[in-house]
């Protein structure tokens, strides 16, 4: 039988064969396939300026700039992430200041954020968990009553909304991933979605090398930007993969629902919230009764990839790491990101999958955790 993996990306023949008429064309970095892709991006998400980027993570980092953090200042967001979350967050020069998670939706929990803010609070960074999105509402009460910016790490939300309204369609700042592994993909790319025409200018800027170019030829730079465009290449794989973004997101719901279906209770995982409408199911995760089991969680990964089966860690609560604890944090700070930040496991999902793919994984994961 085949290697399953976590995830792999579903390039389609028509993005293959325009990706090689951007490489026959002369014009492979940034150009006309970065223009349309942003304008693509524009009209999904409402009308909203758009600025493509290498990475999400040069999206946040020029997020924070536009939103004014600077050295000093705190930011709230949540442990349980990609540490890309809370390094953006240091390499501002501010502190981030992590609010443990609640143990239904795996998301900051929102009921704790106030108690984190101080006057040196600028901004909020929620993270929507494998696409889950934070509860939009109460995120923006908060925000709007104590005058705090909002930065939107929706990596993995591509194509999740949040009460039937697309995330990026509104709000504050929203970084979006294009990471090979997220929803739909650009192998490394990401933007920034914004909403006052300054702050896009001033990010257009700080996208490349701050220079502006003036009408006679000449240039200017106010501002020391850094290099965070996307080459053409790039985007004309997400525009491809553009087109395809609802029916991927349907099939990862089928496959999800499939996953409720199949999923042996008695093995004693732990499920994720079973959220059809807004989720857009970005990653399929369980916590495992490590308690009640004899293997480690490493020794049921090793034994579910002997068994042909890629499973993933997202992630270790990363308050954990040594670069935190450094900031005064430690172990049992967050009980509930740390409880899963251990036992969380990533189940193959990605809209390439058979449904019977999605069977095998449920009947190998109850054989490992039964010992068999
Ligand atoms: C993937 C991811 C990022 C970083 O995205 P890149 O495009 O790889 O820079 C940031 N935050 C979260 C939550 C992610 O999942």
């Amino acid at each position: 039988m085949d290697y399953l993996p976590f995830t792999r990306p579903s390039i389609d023949e028509e993005t293959i064969a325009g990706v090689a008429e951007v490489l026959r064309s002369g014009w492979i970095t940034s150009g006309p396939c970065v223009k349309q892709l942003e304008q693509a991006l524009s009209q999904y998400f409402g009308g909203r300026p758009v600025r493509v980027m290498s990475s999400a993570t040069g999206a946040l980092e020029i997020a924070l700039a536009v939103a004014g953090v600077q050295a000093g200042d705190e930011v709230i967001t949540t442990p349980l992430s990609w540490v890309a979350t809370a390094n953006v967050i240091l390499r501002a020069g501010a502190k981030p200041v992590f609010v443990d998670v609640d143990a239904r939706t795996r998301n900051i929990d929102l009921a704790r954020i106030e108690a984190a803010i101080t006057p040196r609070t600028r901004a909020l960074l929620p993270v929507d968990m494998a696409g889950l999105p934070v509860d939009r509402d109460r995120l923006y009460d908060i925000a709007g009553r104590h005058g705090l910016r909002v930065i939107e790490d929706a990596a993995q939300s591509m194509g999740a909304s949040w009460r039937g309204r697309r995330i990026g369609s509104f709000g504050d700042l929203v970084a979006i991933s294009f990471h090979a592994n997220k929803n739909i993909t650009t192998a490394e790319g990401g933007c920034l979605v914004l909403s006052d025409a300054a702050e896009t200018d001033l990010c257009t800027r700080l996208r490349l090398q701050g220079v502006v170019r003036l009408p006679d030829g000449g240039q200017e730079v106010e501002v020391a930007g850094g290099k965070h465009n996307l080459t053409d290449v790039a985007a004309r794989i997400g525009l491809g993969q553009l087109k395809q973004l609802d029916a991927f997101t349907a099939r990862r719901r089928a496959l999800v629902r499939r996953y409720f279906e199949r999923f042996d209770s008695a093995a004693g995982c732990e499920l994720p919230l079973a959220d059809y409408a807004d989720c857009n199911w970005h990653m399929f995760q369980v916590l495992l009764p490590l308690a009640r089991m004899r293997l480690d969680r490493g020794g049921f990964i090793q034994a579910m990839h002997q068994r042909g089966i890629g499973v993933g860690v997202h992630y270790p609560a990363m308050h954990l790491f040594r670069i935190f604890r450094e900031l005064g944090y430690n172990p049992g700070d967050f009980p509930q990101a740390e409880h899963i930040g251990a036992a969380t496991v990533t189940l193959p999902l990605f809209p390439g999958m058979a449904d019977s793919d999605v069977d095998r994984v449920c009947t190998t994961v109850a054989e490992v955790l039964r010992g068999q």
